[in-house]
């Protein structure tokens, strides 16, 4: 979106022209390989574009290899600590690697800068606000911030002086106006390369994912941000769905359908909340970007349910039912359980 840049894993590109990626996390130990390849399934149904999985030991490197060579979904090894492990992913096959600079000794980055030359492979360079090293802090004179960014810099200028620019930059805090600051510091210097976005540690449940949605927004935005994260304790599928929620929200992405319901108040005529609980469920079968309107009286319902694909606008008795702006009839309440899985089609 915002960068000139394209990489390419595995056919998946990042960053020129391509549309922001939605990216997640295996949460389940290499070693347990069913369970990550079914959880690898989940997320390609989700709509995943990319996981990280974390490679903590050589021990787990013939399961990084089987999960590469059995998953459709392309894999980014998350290397913290020993470039050694990053080298063995590489030659595992993964194809995208994520190195953290608040622990990855720049003097030790020769062979995998080599390798991932040798190889076709993508460095994501990824700060923690949770890893930065305590020399980054002292020369951001305690501005995280700046921390942060002083530690992409620091790896960027070490790759980009051996001639390696398969890069994505990301610096992650689980302060939402520290990691804008970081992000805009990183993409006001390197305006070309491609981004990844996110909160960290955002937490679980409601507060994790308005967080998350408002750091990631605020940075797209600010066009910053090619590719995203929303980091949750909760499983991977949900971070994916949260994530195109937001892109949808932006008008970025479209993935699913546009639902548009009333927050219903005391002049409602129709009960919109188990209305929404009927709708919900029949919407998977309709194709992404289509929109549907759920509202509760005359004051908005018929103009918002004309002008969605699908209306459904509260009446004393029932509702009325709208298709393409065309009113289809009106039904009770009562009717509408049966009514509604054959009028929410594209037939
Ligand atoms: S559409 Fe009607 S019921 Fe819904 S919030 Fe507006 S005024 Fe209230």
């Amino acid at each position: 979106m915002n960068s000139k840049r394209q990489v390419n894993i595995n056919g998946l590109t990042i960053g020129g022209d391509s549309p922001v990626r939605v990216e997640s996390m295996l949460k389940i130990s290499l070693d347990k390989r069913e369970e990550c390849l079914a959880q690898c399934e989940r997320l390609i149904d989700s709509g995943c574009e990319m996981a990280r999985a974390a490679l903590p030991d050589k021990k787990f490197a013939d399961d990084l290899k089987h999960l590469i060579n059995h998953t459709k979904l392309t894999i980014m090894a998350d290397i913290h600590f020993d470039p050694a492990l990053a080298i063995l992913a590489m030659e595992a096959g993964v194809r995208a690697i994520r190195i953290n600079p608040g622990n990855m000794p720049l003097n030790k980055l020769n062979d995998v800068i080599s390798c991932a030359k040798n190889l076709g492979v993508v460095i994501r360079i990824g700060a923690n606000g949770g890893s930065i090293s305590q020399a980054q802090l002292e020369q951001a004179q305690g501005d995280r911030a700046q921390a942060l960014f002083l530690a992409v810099r620091e790896q960027a200028e070490l790759l980009l002086a051996q001639g390696f620019d398969d890069l994505i930059l990301s610096a992650k805090s689980s302060s939402v106006n520290e990691c804008v600051q970081a992000n805009m510091l990183i993409a006001k210097s390197y305006p070309d390369f491609p981004m990844h976005i996110g909160l960290t540690e955002a937490g679980p449940g409601d507060g994790g994912i308005v967080k998350g949605t408002a750091c990631i927004s605020a940075l797209l935005s600010m066009k910053i941000g090619d590719t995203l994260r929303v980091s949750l304790t909760d499983q991977p599928e949900r971070e994916v769905k949260v994530g195109y929620e937001i892109l949808k929200a932006l008008e970025l992405r479209t993935r699913g359908v546009n639902l548009i319901s009333c927050p219903t108040c005391g002049r409602r005529r129709a009960d919109v909340m188990n209305l929404v609980k009927i709708v919900e469920p029949l919407l998977k079968n309709l194709p992404d970007g289509t929109s549907v309107a759920v509202m509760g009286c005359e004051v908005n319902g018929p103009k918002e349910a004309r002008h969605a694909q699908f209306g459904i606008a509260g009446t004393p008795g029932g509702a009325l039912l709208f298709r393409e702006g065309k009113s289809v009839g009106e039904y009770n309440f009562n009717e509408l359980d049966k009514i509604l899985p054959e009028f929410l089609t594209m037939k």
